[in-house]
């Protein structure tokens, strides 16, 4: 997708802290962090949000949640951490590609909505 900001860093057109890397998915800093440790870890395809993932997708998103605990560690984050995804308007979604958030490093507001 060319109009697709986070399409834009995986093909390396904008720069990013990347934690992660494989043939499937990225992991890279959030440039407004929430949290002292805020990391987005995307598919390469480009699948628009939570509600766009099918039974051709599923297998990406399943290799994603093996990857989160991975970065989890990686980061320090032995005391938890929260990971969140906005599907859409009403959750306030702003980059239509696919992304889960890591948040952690402090202990985090119960917040849900
Ligand atoms: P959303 O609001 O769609 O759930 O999350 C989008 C996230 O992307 C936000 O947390 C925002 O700070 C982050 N973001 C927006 N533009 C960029 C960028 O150019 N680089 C990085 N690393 N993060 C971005
Ligand atoms: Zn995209």
């Amino acid at each position: 997708m060319s109009d697709c900001l986070f399409c834009k860093i995986i093909a390396g057109d904008i720069p990013s802290a990347k934690v992660y890397e494989d043939e499937l998915v990225l992991a890279f800093r959030d440039i407004a962090p929430q949290a002292p440790t805020h990391i987005l870890v995307i598919p390469k395809a480009h699948i628009a949000s939570v509600a766009d993932i099918s039974g051709d997708s599923s297998a990406v998103v399943a290799h994603i949640f093996e990857i989160i605990p991975q970065i989890a560690r990686a980061e320090g984050l032995d005391s938890g951490y929260r990971v969140v995804s906005n599907c859409g308007e009403d959750a306030g979604q702003t980059v239509h590609h696919l992304h889960f958030h890591i948040l952690g490093g402090q202990k985090l507001a119960l917040q849900m909505a």
